[in-house]
């Protein structure tokens, strides 16, 4: 039997391993995603043998667990909207370091309830003192760092039908008063070693810890969220790691490595892609207030027949898709408009695709792959900078911070963040419904530029519009 248990675990361990790597393209990443799925089945059912169950209460425990868990998950997943993800990655981000912190908590509260369990090893007891420790420090913070992340995601929260906007407030007292959380909860975890059935302690880490979560994510805003999205997603992998040490289950402490290292990973790409620093994300506040910049100046908008006839005879036009697509599931419309121009006026249609555009890391990867627009023509941001100066039209699609000139000045919410260099296009057309601002409230000159035409309205109902005049042009 101790052979199967540990084949089932390698045989996860594989399946979490090749998934990941199929994770990398987009192409692949659902096989991707079906092998990590299978590998935690396998994982799932090779720790319930290896629990030994006999026919009691144990089953019917886990089974409506299994039940009511996988129907929930299901639920989720069909009711929620492409643009509401990152709310629901962060609250699975804060599930996951909750049950990996429970976990945890049940292993020491044995402890506590029968002293006779303490083992009687120094070192085995300092191991698992210090991993429970730990594992409450990065699994609480977690739950309620993520559950404050997924409201400011939202916006706010409504309570008996009276919305409440998320705050953002940090100011720079509050970075020493994180240390000192952090060092605090040291010093219970030290203390928890040698008095491991004294639930004080215990209470106390959870709670400092849970505070903590709070602080940290209280002071970040704007064009920051995805970062510590992300790192809340690492710090949950971590959070198991630890757990897995705990009750000594190797697949767990694999898993939790693989999603804390990928996590972190994502985390420094995307700090990167911003030109951020991770302690400039976490502690200096500066992702925005939350306050929206109010508009004074004004544009005439344009009309889909105009766009279709400055179109014709366009070389060269490059797609740059943001949020406000994903809002109007209008990704369908903007493949056929691709189509048409290139049939019609045999223009060179690419896509050019930053980091952060959308809500999530590869939200516009994931809607155009729906739409069946080829890989090919999807380029990242870095590659599809240098070619606007060649590029006749830039079409910007519901993006606004990620092509906002204000990102270059060094001040404000967008400081420092790489965009895609739109306005270096010989004419920009912009679909969106207003002038208003974007994800980081920050007015853009772009919009008033000469030389950009806008075309306010839906993006399906514009880029509807916009096909049947090119149709009948
Ligand atoms: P923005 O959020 O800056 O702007 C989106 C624009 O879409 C809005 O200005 C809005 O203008 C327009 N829009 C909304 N609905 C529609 C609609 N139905 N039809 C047409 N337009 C619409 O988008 P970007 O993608 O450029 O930038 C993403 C921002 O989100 C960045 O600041 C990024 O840091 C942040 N972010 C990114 C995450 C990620 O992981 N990718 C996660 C969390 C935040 P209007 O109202 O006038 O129509």
């Amino acid at each position: 039997m101790e052979d199967w248990i540990s084949l089932g675990y390698l045989l996860s361990a594989a399946l979490f391993i090749f998934g990941l790597k199929k994770l990398g393209h987009p192409r692949t990443a659902p096989f991707g995603n079906q092998l990590g799925a299978l590998g935690m089945l396998v994982a799932v059912v090779t720790t319930i043998l290896q629990m030994g169950l006999g026919d009691g209460i144990e089953w019917v425990l886990i089974g409506a667990g299994l039940v009511i868990g996988s129907l929930i998950g299901l639920w989720m997943a069909i009711r929620v909207e492409m643009t509401g993800m990152p709310e629901l990655v962060a609250l699975f981000n804060g599930f996951g370091g909750a049950a990996s912190a429970l976990v945890a908590l049940s292993e020491v509260w044995r402890y506590m309830e029968d002293p006779s369990n303490v083992p009687t090893d120094q070192l085995e007891i300092t191991v698992i003192m210090v991993a429970a420790g730990l594992s409450a420090l990065v699994g609480w913070m977690t739950l309620t760092g993520s559950l404050l992340a997924m409201f400011k995601l939202k916006g706010g929260v409504s309570i008996f039908g009276k919305w409440i906007k998320t705050p953002t407030w940090g100011p720079v007292w509050l970075n020493p008063v994180k240390v000192m959380m952090v060092v605090g909860v040291a010093v219970l975890i030290y203390l928890s070693i040698d008095a491991p059935t004294d639930e004080n302690y215990l209470w106390g880490i959870i709670g400092i810890s849970s505070l903590l979560g709070i602080v940290l994510v209280l002071p970040i805003g704007g064009a920051d969220m995805p970062v510590v999205v992300s790192l809340l997603n690492s710090l949950s992998g971590i959070a198991a790691a630890f757990t897995g040490f705990i009750i000594g289950n190797s697949v767990l402490i694999v898993a939790g490595s693989l999603v804390g290292a990928s996590g972190l990973i994502l985390t420094f790409i995307m700090c990167k892609a911003m030109n951020r620093t991770l302690p400039d994300v976490l502690f200096k506040s500066f992702g925005g207030s939350g306050e929206k910049e109010s508009l004074t100046r004004t544009k005439v908008g344009s009309d889909p027949d105009e766009v279709a006839m400055m179109l014709d005879g366009a070389q060269k036009v490059i797609i740059v898709p943001g949020y406000g697509m994903a809002v109007s599931q209008c990704q369908h419309q903007v493949k056929e408009f691709a189509d048409l121009i290139a049939e019609k006026y045999d223009t060179e249609v690419k896509y050019a695709i930053h980091p952060v555009a959308g809500r999530m890391p590869g939200h516009m990867n994931v809607l155009l792959a729906e739409a069946n627009v080829p890989y090919e023509q999807l380029i990242e941001m870095d590659e599809i900078n240098p070619e606007f100066p060649d590029c006749d039209v830039a079409l910007v699609i519901g993006a606004n911070d990620t092509t906002n000139p204000a990102a270059r000045s060094g001040e404000g919410p967008l400081a420092g963040m790489p965009i895609i260099d739109a306005d270096a296009a010989r004419t920009v057309v912009i679909v969106k419904r207003s002038l208003s601002v974007g994800y980081a409230g920050v007015d853009n000159d772009l919009f008033y530029m000469d030389k950009t035409m806008m075309l306010f309205g839906d993006g399906k109902a514009m880029m509807t519009g916009l096909n049947n005049a090119i149709k009948e042009s």
